[in-house]
């Protein structure tokens, strides 16, 4: 019984791009590129704007829009508020 000195090589590296740090895997292309909660971040083309409400964030009110994504569905919102850099755009769970 002979016996290799020489290792195996490793396995052949796995080509799963699909396993990718995207923690919404359902968003389209061009929804994955929205910058989410950033003030003043740019959508996509494909959003279609809904309705809008008011909302009290206690340094003054701020307005959130609603907009649904035509290509891939995702229900997006958009929030104005002048007092908080962070507010932007951000999937609304289903
Ligand atoms: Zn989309």
């Amino acid at each position: 019984m002979t016996q290799d000195p020489h290792t195996a090589p490793d396995v052949a590296t796995v080509t799963t791009a699909a396993k990718a740090a995207k923690p919404q895997p359902e968003l389209c292309e061009p929804c994955s590129g929205i910058q989410q909660n950033w003030r003043r971040a740019p959508g996509h083309a494909e959003l279609v704007q809904g309705t809008n409400r008011k909302v009290d964030r206690g340094q003054g009110q701020a307005t959130i829009t609603q907009y649904r994504c035509d290509r891939c569905g995702t229900a997006w919102e958009y929030e104005n508020n002048k007092a908080n850099l962070h507010a932007g755009w951000s999937v609304v769970s289903r």
